[in-house]
């Protein structure tokens, strides 16, 4: 039995059997390699080995922190494969003897080397067997530039586990019934984890090693709510298990009955709750748990999921939406493109930094076009229903201006082409750049509304990556920068009246709900899946104590005291909401 930890980010209790997804060489291939060539091929093969080499040191590094010293032995053993003779010395024999490419003169070499441990009688070298797989699939995986297993090849209902996985991946565990998944790299608000959550997936992310000590066919245990995994849990533990999923399942029934209930706080102020969807189907979940609309709707799943659509395709799934949220608002974001949201069909350039780089707006703008189609298919469908219309990563008044002119410039071709539209919707801007969010005040009364980003604003406000569990850590709402500007940004909606929500991760955490209403926020747009939480919690508290809270934070000049003030508060007013 082993224990992990990592970064809770999607709530349940979940038992079952792991499948680990193989992105690594299946097809070794063979080929020769002439006399003059055979030092380059042993230097890209030893090349290989350095870098697994280092990357098992900083997963080792990493581990430290959750893993028992008898655990992390395991990297020891795998940094002394790639040292022993056996293995590296041989391989680059073989490839001089045989003048072989070196993947297949290491298949060849490990092929007989596992053979051995397998038949050996001793019980330690029979276990090294599986290690020694590991190591050689990555020594493989980083000479290797073949295309990845897909996770449609997984057995539905199975466990995931994976080094990483893309948003697109996530939406492709749906289809396979994917209870839960694991990763070794991954934050709380990277939009796989955001997409765990609104598919109510459980989740635990940033494990660091967790490929590297579990097998498919293991039988794990996620705790979702904890950040913790356990691999292959004794009879005892696994009991224990069941009796949480069990009591995990009551939690959840209380929290069904809150579907009909209003989110009033207990000095009886209504809050406006709305969801945050990124396929067509989660609207119905919404309108269950009582969403007052849709405050984000992240098109870009759309192109994710189906590839490059055309406008027609665009306008039948919108208008499916549109159709489904009836008079209800349905805000829907341009496409918030490029990062980690890519696909193979976009033309895009591999860029070094591309959570700064071409992404969202910039990306809309560079590909007029391309964007042009979406907008016309908005416009199209925004007859339909009470559409309005959202830009992502807006950093001054030049894109919106730019964006205003292409809406103009669209109008103008639909109604030559005698195609009917509506014109006439709330245009708003995401504040989730930093300049944006300083120039608020001269920018409010250009727009209809603002929906703050928080997941991108502390992202970039702090210089966070947001998906680098390394630095995750510093990923801190509570940071003095951040609630000031979040304090800025309300103050400056409410002076000009223009309409104010929040859709980041911070919406739909009860333990920053009290920040964001001690603020003044009242629209809170969230995961599907959090919203009775968010109830819940709203029931419990009084604004009044939400606002001496922000007072108290305002004066906090350590993120960390500002944390702790608010766990303090949490505990005090908000602990039956949470699930123990
Ligand atoms: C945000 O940045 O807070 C946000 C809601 O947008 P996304 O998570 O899609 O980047
Ligand atoms: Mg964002």
């Amino acid at each position: 039995m082993i224990e992990l930890y990592g970064i809770p980010v999607s709530e349940g209790i979940v038992i079952g059997k792991c499948h680990l997804l193989d992105r690594t060489s299946k097809n070794i291939p063979r080929y020769s390699i002439s006399e003059e060539n055979i030092d380059t091929e042993i230097e890209r093969f030893m090349e290989a080995v350095k870098q697994v080499s280092s990357y098992i040191e900083k997963v080792k590094l990493l581990s430290k922190n959750h893993l028992e010293e008898y655990h992390s032995f395991i990297f020891d053993v795998y940094l002394l494969l790639l040292k022993d003779d056996m293995l590296i010395k041989e391989t680059c024999n073989l490839i001089k003897l045989e003048h072989i490419n070196a993947e297949f003169a290491l298949r060849k070499v490990s092929n007989d080397l596992i053979r051995k441990f397998q038949e050996s009688d001793n019980e330690y070298f029979r276990e090294r067997k599986n290690d020694l797989e590991h190591i050689v699939q990555k020594i493989l995986n980083f000479m290797s530039e073949e295309q990845y297993e897909s996770v449609l090849n997984i057995e539905e209902g199975a466990i995931l586990v994976a080094h990483d996985l893309t948003p697109a991946d996530v939406v492709q565990t749906v289809k396979k019934n994917v209870k839960a998944f694991i990763t070794d790299l991954g934050g709380k608000t990277s939009h796989t984890s955001i997409l765990a959550r609104s598919l109510g997936i459980t989740a635990v992310v940033g494990l660091a090693d967790a490929t590297l000590l579990i097998s498919t066919g293991d039988i794990l245990i996620v705790d979702g709510s904890e950040g913790k995994v356990i691999v292959n849990p004794t009879k005892e533990i696994l009991r224990e298990y069941q009796n949480k999923e069990n009591r995990y399942k009551l939690f959840t029934d209380e929290l069904n009955t809150l579907k009909d209930s209003k989110p009033v706080t207990k000095d009886g102020v209504e809050i406006n709750l709305l969801a945050n969807i990124e396929l067509n189907y989660e609207i119905k979940v919404a309108n269950e748990y009582g969403a007052n609309g849709i405050g984000l709707y992240r098109t870009e799943y759309i192109y994710l999921e189906n590839g490059n659509v055309s406008e027609e395709e665009q306008f039948e799934i919108l208008k499916e939406a549109v159709i489904t949220n009836g008079d209800k608002p349905l805000v829907i974001r341009t496409f918030d493109l490029g990062g980690e949201k890519i696909s193979e069909d976009m033309p895009h350039t591999d860029e070094q930094n591309p959570v700064m780089g071409l992404r969202a707006i910039r990306y809309s703008l560079k590909y007029k076009d391309f964007f042009k189609r979406q907008l016309r298919a908005i416009l199209r469908v925004a007859k339909y229903g009470n559409v309005q219309l959202m830009f992502p990563m807006i950093s001054g008044m030049e894109e919106i201006t730019k964006v205003k002119r292409l809406i103009n410039e669209v109008s103008e071709e639909l109604k030559n082409e005698n195609i009917s539209f509506n014109k006439d919707i709330p245009l708003g801007v995401m504040v989730e750049i930093p300049s944006l969010a300083i120039i608020t005040h001269l920018i409010a009364e250009h727009v209809d509304f603002f929906s703050v980003g928080t997941n991108d604003l502390i992202q970039y406000m702090l210089g966070i990556d947001r998906n680098n569990e390394y630095v995750s850590y510093l990923y801190r709402p509570t940071h003095p920068a951040i609630i000031t500007i979040l304090n800025k940004i309300v103050k400056d909606a409410n002076d000009n009246d223009t309409e104010i929500t929040v859709c980041g991760e911070m919406a739909g955490d009860p333990l920053y709900i009290p920040v964001l209403l001690g603020l003044g926020y009242r629209n809170l747009s969230m995961s599907p899946a959090l919203l009775l939480k968010a109830k819940m919690a709203l029931q419990n508290l009084k604004i009044t104590d939400c606002e001496k809270l922000v007072k108290d934070l305002k004066n906090s000049l350590y993120a960390a005291e500002a944390e702790e003030m608010l766990k303090e508060f949490f505990n005090k007013h908000l602990s039956n909401v949470d699930f123990h």
